[in-house]
Formats: C-alpha cells, structure tokens, sequence
C-alpha cells in the first residue's frame, strides 16, 4: 500500500542500537531470551484482557510461542499469538524508550565498551537486542479483537530510522523476523535453538514451540509435526527442591527484565488464611530509574498461574520497591483491579507477608553473608532507609539493618550497625550519637565532635539525603536514645567526671560577662548563648535548641522549596 511511512528513532533508541550491537556481542545469545520473554508477557497480557472479553482470543485460546528458521533466507522468526501491537503501540514501543531519566542515563555512557556494557545491563536490553545477530528486522503484528486489515509491518535496519506500513494479518499477535548478520549461520539450525532455548528460557509458562527435527542419511530433516522445546510450566508452582539456581536465576531475567544475576531470593509457599506462593529477588544492582517512584517493573500479581498486572505495587512496601518477583494467590478473583487492590484486606496481608520476608532475607544476609548484604546495602541502602519512617511495625528490624558511616573509621564506607555500635560503647555511656550535615567531609569535620573525639566516644556519621527522615523518625535503638551532637545543652551524664563539672561550673561563671556581650550584640538572631565544653579546638558553633529543626534539616527543606 502507499501508506509507508519512515519515521526517525528517538534519539535514545539511536544511542542503545549503537552501544548494544557494540558492548553486547560476546553474550550475543540474550537476543533470543529478550524476544522470547517479550513473547511470553504479550500471551500473559491478551490471557488478563481476555478474562474480561472472550472474543480477543478469536477461537484460539491456545496460547504459544513459536521459533523457525530459514537456511535460504538466513532468516530466523520468533512469533506468538499474544495481545499483538496497534499501529501508536508499535511506534511507541519500538521507536521510543518511554522510561523517565533515560536522557540522564544516556548522558552518563563514556564511550568505554566495557564500562558501558555494564551500564546497559543497569538499563535493561530488551527487543533491541535483536539487532546484535540481525541487520535487518521485521516486526509483523496485529492486535487482539482488530479487524485482519489492522495488521502493522514495522523495519528497521538498526540504524536512524524505521519504516512502518498497515498490512493484512490474519492471525493476531506478533512474528519478528531476524535476518541474520553476516558469520551468524550458526543460529540456523535447530540443535543450536535448542539449546539456547533451553539455557535461558526453560522457564517459560507458554510452551515454545519448533518444528520437529529427525536425524536422517546423515543430516538433520524437518518433520511436519511441532514439539515443546522448553519445560513450559510456571517455575514458582514446583517445589524449591526440583528448582536449579541456574532455573532461579533465568527466570530473574525474566520477571526482573533484568540482564545481570540476582543478589539473593526467597521461594516459599504460604498457607492459612491467604494461600498464596512467593518468589522475591534482591537484584544485583540498583536500576538505573531506582529513585523514580514512577518506574515499572516491580512483582507480578497472579491468580492461580493466570497472569494478572504486572509491578502490582500494592504488593510491597514502596521502601522496597527494588524487590522483583512473582505472587501467585490462590484466592483472590480474577477479576481483581488495581482499584480492588488497593482497599482488599487480602492484598495488605500479603503485603506484609512479603516485606516480613524480604526483612527475614535481608537479616539472614547480614549475619550469615556479610559480603553479599555490604553489596546489597551499597545498592539500595538508601531506599531501605526510608521504611524507617514508612513502616512503623517493622520499624526495629529495619533499623537492625541499617548501616553507618562512624568516627570510628572516619571512612565514608557505611558498615557499623547499630547493634556494632551498642557493643563498643563507652562504660557510662547511655546513648547513640550521631551528626548530621550535607556532606560526609563535613560530617567528618563538624566541630561538634571535637569532645566525643577526646573522650573516645564513636558518633555515627550522617550525610545522605534520606538520613534527616532516617533519625526524626527514629528516636532508640534497642532502648538506647539516639541523640544529635549538635543540639541543646550537650549533657554526657555518667561520661563526664566531676572535675570537669566544677570546671564547667566555674567557666560559666568567669565568662558571664563576655557572654551577655556577645548575646547583646547579636540580639535577635540567636535565642541564647552558652559557654560550652563541646569544643576543643574551635572557639564557637552554632546548636539548635533540643526540639527545634536542625541546621542540615533546615537547609534541606529550604533547597527543596519549603
Ligand atoms: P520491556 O519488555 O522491558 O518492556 P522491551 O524493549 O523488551 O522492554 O519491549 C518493549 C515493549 O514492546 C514491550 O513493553 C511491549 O509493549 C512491546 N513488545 C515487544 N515485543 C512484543 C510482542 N512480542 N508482543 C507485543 N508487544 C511487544
Ligand atoms: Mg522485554
């Protein structure tokens, strides 16, 4: 038809085409993974809508995925009957990546091919994997329930642009067709399919499906008959015993769109009044879009093996919105909606069913893989700070979690805990102290520590963003107070001696003088002035008063506009 039209990519899409046929050769073989996972979640998708309109799945209901090759052509064709694109779907979907901060990232590449191969993975690859093996692809789909003539052909060589014409498509959902690059013949044969289908996408519900192969007169011949190359039942329903951590870790990538291996995981069926399975990663890294509260990929609801949403956020917390992973209830209605979700007494006792084990995942890391948790804090230790304040039930074991900065290393590296610090506390010492500023540097240098310096006493370096929000909301640990070096009148109790008391004492007195002087001349701009024996070296400092704002929490609300 005339109606071809060539349409230019997004610049960013240019960006990742370049850098992923560049960075991503030597693991070339996730192409097929990438479009089979895509595959996968369009069939999970056309399952959910057609709960609610039988007519999408047009008298097949059968649900598959299947791989084919063409020696001659050197082609290589991954088609499903899934939920199929629109026309506006195509081109946004394979023309845009509609995920926010992406120009930010983009800007972060350094033209270094390995570095740069490992940011990708922070990224996520998907269907433009595809061009790592091909030259030229081919996207033929039509949507579920639209008329035959509503069919999209969509081409892109991989390089500035794509064409994309309406076409006749009889049969709904999507076929891509790969023409191979050059030294890529090794794909077009079954055996080699095979194998990569089974190494990276045994776990796929949908079975995938390849024309039967016979071994005859010294080559291989296809029969007309199908089989079921892949294991194709939902991993999370088998027990953990018949579960590889090679399977554990494919399916990751799967449900976590993730290209790289997760930190840990916890499986576990649970039964009683809500029966329902769990699979819940700690992936290896922080996504690049960690701190968008608007990004996609969270868990994915399921009720009973039916796919239902996918990053149903009502199902963790949002301090945990790092965790990927599946919940399958036996209970709930296939007809559950987010609007449901949201008020379902159901849901919030899976909710804390799945924080209650994440937390248990993370203890269980702290004490028994110290280095595995230190990598995992370094990732997402700043969200998890956040359930301090968001999650009051679980408020202790969260805080049990937390790892500092201190004075005892002076280092910026986060790795005491509380419980660290409580064991090495001074005799007569009754509180955890800690400061709070806008850098490290300047946690490190505050002149506020000059006495806890003297005396030997630790005090937890505070610098993040979130650690304001970390300690009004946490005020003891273990029924130890935590207490900030720079407020009110710094009362040590037990760790002062009474000769530095009289010292005190009689200071207070000698400098009265002095003190009205200086209260007198900066009238209203201070509230008091005191002699203090906070400082060793620095003549003076500003406190604030026990109850009122601190100075670094002051100047976070006024930089954010409050
Ligand atoms: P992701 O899978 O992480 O969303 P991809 O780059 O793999 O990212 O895919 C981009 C989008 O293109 C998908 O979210 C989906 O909307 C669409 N898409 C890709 N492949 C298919 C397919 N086989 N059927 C329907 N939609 C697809
Ligand atoms: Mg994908």
């Amino acid at each position: 038809t005339a109606s071809r039209e060539t349409l230019g990519f997004q610049t960013e899409v240019k960006q990742l085409l370049h850098l992923m046929i560049h960075s991503l050769y030597s693991n070339r073989e996730i192409f097929l993974r990438e479009l089979i996972s895509n595959a996968s979640d369009a069939c999970d998708k056309l399952r959910f809508e057609a709960l609610h309109n039988d007519a999408l799945y047009e008298n097949q209901s059968d649900l598959n995925i299947r791989i084919s090759f063409d020696k001659e052509a050197r082609t290589l064709t991954i088609a499903d009957n899934g939920i199929g694109m629109s026309r506006d779907e195509v081109i946004a979907n394979l023309g845009t990546i509609a995920k926010s901060g992406t120009r930010d990232f983009f800007s972060k590449l350094s033209g270094d091919q390995k570095k740069d191969a490992n940011l990708i993975g922070q990224f996520g690859v998907g269907f433009y994997s595809a061009f790592i093996v091909a030259d030229k692809v081919s996207v033929l789909t039509r949507r579920a329930g639209e008329k035959a003539d509503q069919g999209v052909r969509w081409e892109s060589d991989g390089g500035g642009e794509f064409s994309i014409e309406m076409v006749e498509k009889a049969a709904r959902g999507t076929e891509i067709t790969l023409h191979l690059r050059e030294g890529q013949d090794d794909l077009l044969a079954g055996y080699k399919l095979r194998e990569i289908i089974k190494k990276y996408s045994n776990h796929i519900v949908q079975p995938i499906l390849m024309q039967k192969e016979e071994w005859k007169d010294g080559k291989y011949e296809t029969l007309e008959e199908d089989e079921t190359v892949n294991q194709a039942s939902a991993l999370w329903a088998k027990s953990k015993n018949d579960i590889t951590e090679e399977q554990y870790k494919e399916f990751y990538k799967h449900v976590g769109h993730d290209f790289s291996d997760p930190l840990a995981w916890t499986h576990a069926r649970v039964e009683g009044k809500q029966e329902y399975t769990q699979l819940l990663y700690i992936p290896g890294r922080a996504p690049f879009d960690l701190y968008d509260r608007q990004a996609r990929h969270g868990i994915k609801l399921y009720v009973r093996r039916v796919f239902i949403m996918d990053d149903a956020e009502q199902l963790m917390p949002q301090y945990m919105r790092f965790v990927r992973g599946v919940v399958d209830s036996a209970d709930l209605p296939l007809n559950v909606s987010r609007e449901i979700l949201q008020e379902s007494k159901d849901i919030e006792a899976i909710r804390k069913g799945c924080t209650g084990k994440v937390l248990g995942l993370l203890s269980d890391l702290a004490e028994n893989d110290k280095e595995k948790f230190a990598k995992f804090w370094g990732e997402f230790g700043q969200v998890l700070k956040e359930g301090i304040g968001e999650d009051f039930v679980n408020k202790d074991k969260i805080a049990a979690l937390l790892r500092f900065a201190t004075t005892k290393a002076d280092t910026a590296e986060q790795i005491v805990s509380l419980q660290d610090y409580i064991g090495r506390m001074k005799d007569g010492q009754e509180k955890i102290y800690y400061v709070t500023a806008e850098t490290f540097n300047a946690a490190r240098n505050s002149p506020h520590l000059e006495v806890f310096r003297k005396k030997g006493i630790e005090v937890l370096l505070l610098s993040d963003r979130v650690d304001e929000w970390v300690v009004s909301n946490l005020h003891e640990f273990e029924g130890k107070q935590l207490v900030s070096v720079a407020k009110g009148g710094l009362d040590l109790g037990a760790l002062e001696d009474e000769a530095e008391k009289k010292e005190q004492e009689k200071q207070v007195d000698e400098f009265k003088p002095l003190v009205e002087r200086i209260k007198s001349s900066l009238a209203d701009r201070v509230k008091e002035v005191r002699v203090t024996h906070r400082l060793t070296d620095s003549p003076a400092c500003l406190v604030a008063d026990e109850h009122d704002m601190s100075g670094n929490l002051a100047r976070l609300l006024k930089a954010s506009g409050q």
